[in-house]
């Protein structure tokens, strides 16, 4: 029954003389989403309104279940319009719609009429009162509250009429792109997709760079990583994901560097390959799945030692969240099951039964050194391999 949505949207609202560019990338994003759905969709502004109009045969939840996943969207409005074919045609069809969306007509409900179209023969106020009669004349179940209604029913009259009712929560946040754009490291467990989805979130496009050491790690873990990516891209838009080569690195870590540092050393050279790919591509910063505590290389003097070694800002939205609470971030985002593949994205070889957990920034330092006859050409190497895969 529904022929259109009404996209309502909060924090790009305030965005005052930018909000048109807030609201094109909207656009941009809804037609994106919906490129995947069943039929024809005409996407309008009109008067700080977003409407999603469809013009053929839709499946209805797979539509609503695409918007619910573009950053930006407060709300989504299933949407009844029709000609004006006269305020008698108007009640039939209301009498209709509480009948289709309310079958037991026993709630109460509100009439909210807005004239977008100035001639229309009524006025706004005659509008609510005239159909809060028709309606309490139908349905004799039903009353009228004016404060705390069940049923808000709205009845926009444009050139033609829209009638919704019905507020399916959106996932809020601004939309992509209006933020700039980052590198997320992303490995194939359950923290870093989660990290990517929440700073998208905020506007802002994600590229990706996954370290890959095969034949240590598996072919299997590579795709893992690439199911990953395809899953947050259905959020952020088409992700470019940078595969790098990071075996030679390992090892020549492993035979240098005392084995407690190991993990340590070799986190500061992701992050430095990471920055580098994101200053060729305009990313304006790093991010990673890293919670405070969580694992040797997380405590806060790991930490330290990590991000010594970039100059952009390195975004960690999971920083304070307990593994629990990014459980059911990756549970609702759709990653979880995918995350919880058993294909190890590091292999046991390279991680210490001991490892440290106050790594001193002097000796890390130090035994970096180790590393400098090699480690320049081994950089270079994995840089010029990088393979790109673009997931969507
Ligand atoms: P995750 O669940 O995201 O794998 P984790 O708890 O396993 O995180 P670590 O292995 O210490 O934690 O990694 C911390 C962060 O470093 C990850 O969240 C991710 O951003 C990045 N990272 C780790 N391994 C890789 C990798 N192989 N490729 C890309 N990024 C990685
Ligand atoms: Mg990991």
């Amino acid at each position: 029954m529904f022929t259109a949505f009404l996209i309502k949207y909060a924090e790009i609202g305030i965005k005052g003389r930018n909000r048109y560019l807030f609201e094109d990338a909207l656009v941009q994003q809804i037609k994106y989403a919906l490129k995947k759905c069943e039929g024809q969709f005409a996407i309008h502004k009109t008067q700080g309104r977003i409407y999603v109009d469809a013009q053929t045969e839709f499946d209805f939840d797979e539509v609503v279940a695409h918007l619910k996943q573009v950053f930006g969207i407060s709300g989504i409005c299933p949407v009844v319009y029709v000609e004006d074919e006269g305020f008698d045609k108007l009640k039939d069809t209301i009498i209709q719609y509480i009948a289709d969306v309310y079958p037991d007509c026993n709630q109460t409900f509100k009439v909210a009429a807005r004239r977008a179209r100035k001639n229309y023969p009524k006025d706004s106020m005659t509008i609510n009162m005239d159909m809060g009669e028709a309606i309490l004349k139908a349905y004799p179940d039903m009353k009228v509250d004016v404060h705390n209604p069940d049923i808000m029913l709205n009845i926009e009259i444009r050139e033609k009429i829209y009638i919704y009712s019905e507020i399916i929560p959106g996932p809020g946040g601004m939309p992509v792109g209006t933020g700039g754009k980052a590198m997320l490291l992303l490995s194939g467990g359950i923290d870093s997709p989660v990290a990517g989805y929440m700073i998208a979130k905020r506007g802002v496009k994600i590229d990706a760079v996954y370290f890959h050491a095969p034949p240590y790690t598996s072919e299997r873990a590579k795709q893992k990583v690439v199911d990953l990516a395809r899953l947050v891209s259905r959020y952020t838009g088409p992700i470019y994901l940078h595969v790098i080569n990071f075996t030679d690195i390992q090892l020549y870590i492993y035979e240098k560097c005392p084995h407690e540092e190991l993990t340590i050393i070799m986190r500061r050279y992701m992050m430095r390959i990471a920055e580098h790919i994101a200053k060729e591509n305009e990313c304006l910063g790093l991010i990673t799945g890293e919670s405070i505590g969580q694992v040797a290389s997380q405590t806060m003097s790991a930490l330290v030692a990590t991000n010594e070694v970039c100059e952009l800002p390195v975004y960690r939205p999971l920083i304070g969240f307990d593994k629990q609470e990014i459980v059911e971030i990756s549970e609702k985002i759709g990653t979880y099951e995918t995350s919880i593949q058993p294909f190890e994205d590091c292999c046991t070889i390279f991680v210490a039964k001991h490892p440290v957990t106050k790594p001193n920034l002097n000796v890390i330092r130090r035994h970096e050194h180790n590393l400098d006859e090699r480690i320049d050409e081994l950089v270079q190497t994995a840089l010029d391999t990088d393979e790109i895969i673009i997931v969507q």
